[in-house]
């Protein structure tokens, strides 16, 4: 049976429209725009409501210390990126580090990409100045594109539909790498093997060992259960752009609810999350769970006022911190928030985005992030949860499934003379493969602290 939604409801939808949206392009062609929201309008959804409240009823035992979220994928994704290849790397990357982390927490994992509709960026300067010529920034795939041409970098309203294409073909092979044998645990495993393998990463070796230990006592039982060939696998974006985020919220026919099925979470950044701005109004209408990013800069008075609008009933797994304060600062901004939201008996997932807070630019001039940075800020962030007797509930990595150059450090020690090599994000810098996976060794060691 259908339940219609009441005229509240889809009033409420476009309440934002009278709103201030920041970081919304300027689109040149008004009628351009019109058709690209009425055309995504009636496409299908990406995702299913259903799966939406299942990814909820996983981050609310995130918050409770049943289960940890491991959320990664590039900065910007981009058109050209969409590839076979790119999307498999990114997944096994993801996979790889989530069968870690899974032997650190003794816990379910729950994976979530940044990725099938990461193509919009909010940007700092509205312009860009190269050699004396000034043009609109670079604002993801969905808007323009990154050469430095006027053409290429007008806003071009078609854009919005290219990405939902791209989402579409993306969160296909998705799904199939996913429930199609490609991720069982045991493939997964041995692709870590060669991980360990490699003296650089002796240090990891004796957690490898127990994992191995671990996989061959559970051959030797016999054991061969669904959960091992097959994974859950969620979508996660930025909504920033409401262009596109409206026009793929529908009305679920079991319940009546909106869900913006553009991804199963959708988080507001940093400098969105105006509390009488278009973005937290826009996600406080819909039932998919969010995400808000916390900087260092976070009041909690304010937080306590974000909770009362996107979470006022409070329900478990519907809304998710992500702090981004910085390896330098977590330990004294972090407490302070932490213990204010919890005093008020709210009870949000906590992750750790440990990038964001930890860009620089350096000297050869590439914005680049410390390796030994992004492992101290979610030290810190197990520590002040410790400390507080609260949940550290997972972390939120930009990452590739390659060996690009874009991050310090590392076993691999790249340094500033190395960055140039395979310097590709048109965003920010990502950990290659082997980073994110001596990441997640690192993590998996504080979690079993943690358990
Ligand atoms: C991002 O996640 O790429 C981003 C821009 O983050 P933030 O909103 O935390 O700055
Ligand atoms: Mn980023």
């Amino acid at each position: 049976m259908s339940i219609d939604a009441t005229p509240d409801v889809l009033a409420g939808l476009d309440a934002w429209r009278d709103l201030p949206a920041a970081q919304q392009p300027e689109w040149p062609d008004r009628a351009a725009l019109e058709e690209a929201v009425s055309t995504l309008a009636t496409y299908p959804p990406l995702v299913f409501a259903g799966e939406c409240d299942i990814l909820r009823d996983r981050l609310a035992d995130a918050a409770q210390g049943r289960a940890f979220v491991l959320q990664g994928g590039d900065c910007a994704e981009t058109f050209a990126g969409a590839t076979a290849d790119s999307i498999r790397d990114r997944i096994k990357t993801i996979l790889q580090m989530a069968a870690v982390l899974t032997y650190g927490a003794s816990t379910p994992v729950v994976k979530l990409g940044r990725m099938a509709g990461q193509y919009a960026k909010p940007r700092s300067q509205n312009t860009e100045t190269r050699g004396g010529v000034t043009l609109p920034a670079y604002r993801g795939d969905m808007v323009n594109d990154f050469e430095f041409t006027e053409e290429a970098r007008r806003p071009d309203p078609n854009r919005l539909v290219r990405a939902y294409n791209a989402s579409s073909a993306t969160l296909n092979l998705v799904r199939a790498f996913t429930q199609g044998g490609f991720a069982d645990l045991r493939r997964v495993h041995d692709w870590n093997r060669g991980f360990v393998a490699n003296p650089a990463n002796a240090r990891y070796e004796r957690l490898a060992m127990e994992i191995d230990r671990a996989m061959k006592f559970m051959a030797a039982c016999g054991a061969d259960f669904e959960a091992m060939h097959s994974v859950e696998f969620y979508s996660s974006h930025e909504a920033l752009l409401l262009d596109y985020e409206r026009p793929l919220t529908r009305i679920d026919s079991r319940t009546g609810l909106p869900y913006d099925v553009s991804a199963h979470f959708v988080w507001v950044g940093e400098r969105t999350r105006d509390l009488d701005g278009a973005h937290v109004d826009f996600v406080s209408r819909i039932r998919n769970p969010i995400g808000v990013k916390l900087g260092p800069t976070a009041d909690p008075d304010n937080v306590l006022q974000l909770i009362d609008r996107v979470d006022p009933h409070r329900e478990p797994g519907r809304l998710t911190f992500i702090t981004r304060m910085g390896a330098g600062k977590v330990r004294d901004v972090l407490p302070t928030i932490v213990e204010k939201i919890t005093a008020s008996g709210a009870r949000p997932t906590w992750i750790c985005d440990p990038m964001h807070g930890n860009t620089f630019e350096s000297a050869s001039g590439y914005k680049t992030r410390r390796f030994d940075d992004v492992v101290d800020e979610v030290r810190g962030f197990f520590e002040v949860h410790q400390e507080l007797q609260t949940v550290p509930g997972g972390i939120h990595i930009e990452l590739t499934g390659t060996d690009v150059t874009e991050c310090l450090g590392g076993a691999g020690a790249i340094d500033d003379g190395d960055l140039h090599q395979r310097y590709e994000t048109l965003c920010d810098p990502r950990l290659n493969q082997q980073q994110g996976l001596e990441l997640a060794f690192l993590v998996a060691e504080m979690l079993t602290q943690r358990s």
